[in-house]
């Protein structure tokens, strides 16, 4: 079977200083895309889900086309809950078979936040080969429901992350260093890499035991998300650019063929525009052929 554990995939992908591309779905169309897409550049790949789509679509649903998809093909793939604040939809999501769970407890005080991020961690791993990613500080911008403001941001603080891996439980970490969710506001977005570094090396030295995660991947540029790979990011989060994909790619071809009833042909323009855009997320990230 194709369907790996996340831990695994990203402690190889750090070691070997890629990224894995994890894409953020709303539809089935685009999870098809992703999976082609990556079959074609031998490449792992995380498909993942904000609360809202899962919930509007049922993560049952969600799961049972996932493991129609990947289970048929050889490349590792792993289906992660993204930005989850609510404990029991947790839970549910990795009792119906999602392969990693974010608990995001940014929002709570430090012990508050190790608290519910150690009862998701528990459960997970209690069910078996559950992996779940927790974060630290506030990553900006709009994700989902949960609005930051950028002033409001507060970094992820190197010299509390071990302790909070520790007590937490968590597979992953996801520190907040200056990305942000949604559209940058800024053409320069100030990134901290000192502090990702930082951040890894206290944690992943010598051995990579919890790979990081780069939360707001859309609009940096190309030096920037190598830089933020060089300095330890091994799960690379990609979600606003495949909205804008899916809308943009909707829009341009209902345009272009106004009085055509065929949903089947604008699915189709719809998988290609995502399929493209997947595979130059994977080669930027350096997940090219990294597939065995
Ligand atoms: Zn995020």
């Amino acid at each position: 079977m194709a369907i790996v554990s996340a831990k695994e995939m990203l402690t190889k992908a750090s070691n070997e200083k890629y990224a894995v591309g994890a894409f953020n779905i709303t539809s089935v169309v685009q999870m098809g895309a992703i999976i082609e897409a990556a079959l074609g550049k031998n490449a792992p790949v995380i498909i993942q889900t904000s609360v809202t789509p899962a919930r509007f679509l049922k993560p049952e649903v969600i799961v049972a086309v996932f493991r129609a998809l990947a289970q048929s093909v050889s490349i590792p793939i792993c289906l992660h809950l993204d930005h989850c604040t609510d404990v029991d939809f947790c839970k549910k999501c990795a009792d119906v078979g999602y392969t990693n769970i974010m608990f995001d407890g940014s929002h709570l005080d430090f012990e508050e936040n190790i608290k519910r991020t150690r009862e998701v961690s528990d459960y997970c791993h209690n069910i078996g080969n559950i992996t779940v990613e927790g974060e630290l500080g506030t990553v900006s911008g709009v994700e989902d429901q949960i609005k930051v403001a950028a002033d409001e941001a507060q970094l992820c603080d190197p010299e509390k992350s071990l302790e909070f891996i520790e007590r937490s439980g968590i597979d992953l970490f996801g520190p907040a260093i200056g990305t942000a969710h949604g559209v940058y506001q800024t053409e320069n977005p100030v990134i901290d890499f000192q502090r990702l570094g930082k951040i890894f090396q206290k944690l992943n030295n010598p051995d990579v035991k919890t790979p990081l995660v780069i939360h707001g991947g859309t609009g940096l540029s190309e030096s920037t998300v190598l830089n933020l790979i060089n300095n330890g990011g091994a799960k690379y989060n990609v979600s606003t650019n495949l909205k804008y994909i899916l809308m943009d790619s909707t829009f341009e071809y209902m345009s272009g063929h106004p009085n055509e009833y065929d949903p089947g042909k604008l699915d189709k323009h719809v998988k290609m525009a995502t399929k493209q855009r997947i595979e130059y997320w994977i080669d930027l990230l350096g997940s090219t052929g990294k597939a065995l």
